[in-house]
Formats: C-alpha cells, structure tokens, sequence
C-alpha cells in the first residue's frame, strides 16, 4: 500500500509525525509522503521515523491558491531541503494563514463566541480552519468539526473568511523551479466537473503541472475514471493519497484511495516516471 497525501500536526492533522509514521507502517504502508499545509516542518521527524521502520518517504507540502472557479489545493511532492525560495514562499503563506486567522477570530468574538489565540497550537507554523473548529467543539460552541464549517468556518458559514493565496500558476511555477512534482490534488473535492478541470489544466499543463489527483478518499470510483482519462489527455502523470487529517477528519484511513479502496502502486510508478523523464531525482 502506499499514500502520497498525509497530514500531520505540524499542519492541521493530530498526530505527530512519528506517530502518523508508525501508524502507517502497522497499516502496511510501504511508500508515505508527508503534505502538511505551507510548511516543511514535520517532514524530518517524519523521515528519521520512516529510516527507522523500513518505510519509503517522500517528502511534501500542500499549497492553497485561488483561480478564478475558486480554490486549488497542489500537492508538492519531493519538496528539496535548504531551498531558501521555497522556505520563503511557505513562510509568506504562513503568515497569510495568521492574518487570515485574525480575522476569523474577530467575527466569532463578534458572533459572541469567545475564542482567541490562548487556544489556538503554538507549535505548529500552520494554523489552519481545523484547528479552530476542534476548539470551537471543546468549548461546546459546536457539536462536531463537521458542524463547525457548517455553520461557521466553510464558505457558507458565519464567518467565513477566505484565503488570501497566490495563483495556483505561481504556486507550481515556484514549486517547479525547485524540482518538486506538482499535483492538482482532490479535483472533484471542491466540486469542479470535467469541462471546468480540463480548461483549467489546460492553463497549469503549460506552466509545469505533473499530474492529477486521481484517487482520493473523497472521490467515487467514477470520478477516478474521468479523471484518469483527464490526465492521459494532458499527458500528465496519476496521484493518489487519503489526505489523512487523523482526528480532524476520523472517516480517513491512512492508504484509502477513490471509492475506499487503497491507493493503487501504479499511482508511485506514474510519478516516478515522470521524474526520471525529467532527470530528476526519485
Ligand atoms: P484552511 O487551510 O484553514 O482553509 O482549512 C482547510 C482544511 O479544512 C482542509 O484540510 C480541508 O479539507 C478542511 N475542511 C474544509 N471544509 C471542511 C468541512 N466541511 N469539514 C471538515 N473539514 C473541512
Ligand atoms: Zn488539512
Ligand atoms: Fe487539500
Ligand atoms: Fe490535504
């Protein structure tokens, strides 16, 4: 089994990365990438881990950007060390995280709720939605975190506030330059149908997008079908990852793929091709 889309608590999964990369190898994991939102942070923890256990790791982040039908996740895979560019634009996406957050935290104070940033993780560099809906359900405002973006936190809810984010264009040209592999990750998560993810790939194939999504726990076996033939019109490679939150999200098992069923390998092999076309590492 393998998963090439995990978070942890240096973003806004629950555990820690030594324990998502223990839990993975009992799960029979062979090959893990670590995602977490704007930040590299977990990614050592979780390499030193997966060295120990005989686990295949790869390292990555996930970025959000904005096109115009609305928000993009792209998952950077084999994201390099010491790359000061890189480490620059996550810490710039970082801090928009926080401004962001400020606001949020002001519209639920003025909804009555009181929260603040006493509440909120310290330790990670990534505070994100989750972590505000998980407090928002141990102070009994809300019942679950699923009821927190409902009512709150998601677009329709109370006190939305958006990202401020760059382009998904930005985002892979700057993920690209340093050899990290691109993937337009949860197409169908947001709700986009074919006609709409075609016409925007078609803009991010040029720019230096690698692949597509295509199994995720989120998606239903039809929606890996189409996006399988999407991204074989595009000549793009074929990703798959759980997008495992721990708590945060408890219906995610770690390796689930499309339609519940794992992750199949060939989604490993179609990136590794990739990169070995393009000279680069693996
Ligand atoms: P943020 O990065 O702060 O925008 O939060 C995004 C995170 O919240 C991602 O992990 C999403 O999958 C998660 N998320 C978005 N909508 C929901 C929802 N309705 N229920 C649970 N988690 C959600
Ligand atoms: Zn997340
Ligand atoms: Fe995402
Ligand atoms: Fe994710």
């Amino acid at each position: 089994m393998i998963d090439l889309h995990t978070h942890s608590d240096a973003s806004d999964g629950s555990d820690s990365p030594e324990e998502l990369v223990r839990k993975a190898a009992q799960a029979g994991i062979s090959t893990l990438a670590l995602t977490d939102h704007d930040t590299l942070a977990g990614l050592d923890e979780a390499e030193e881990t997966a060295r120990a256990l005989g686990v295949n790791f790869i390292r990555g982040c996930e970025l959000s950007t904005k096109a115009p039908i609305g928000e993009i996740h792209i998952v950077g895979l084999w994201t390099p060390r010491n790359l000061p560019e890189l480490e620059e634009f996550l810490a710039e996406q970082r801090t928009n995280r926080q401004r962001r957050n400020a606001e949020l935290l002001k519209k639920l104070n003025n909804l009555g709720l009181k929260i603040g940033w006493e509440d909120l993780p310290v330790n990670s560099g990534s505070v994100g939605r989750p972590h505000i809906a998980r407090v928002l359900v141990e102070k009994g405002y809300c019942e679950s975190i699923q009821d927190a973006f409902t009512n709150l936190l998601g677009k329709k809810g109370r006190a939305y506030v958006p990202h401020i984010s760059p382009s998904p264009q930005a985002a892979i040209k700057i993920l690209s330059a340093a050899g990290v592999t691109t993937v337009f990750a949860h197409p169908r998560l947001l709700g986009w149908q074919s006609p709409e993810i075609s016409r925007l790939i078609n803009e991010l194939a040029p720019v230096g997008l690698d692949a597509i999504e295509a199994w995720h726990s989120s998606h239903n076996e039809n929606d890996a079908k189409e996006l399988l033939a999407i991204a074989q019109n595009f000549n793009l490679a074929v990703s798959g990852g759980s997008d495992y939150h721990g708590v945060m999200k408890p219906a995610i098992t770690l390796g689930m793929g499309a339609a519940g069923k794992p992750v199949p390998d060939g989604a490993l092999t179609s990136l590794t091709a990739r990169r070995k076309a393009k000279g680069q590492p693996v």
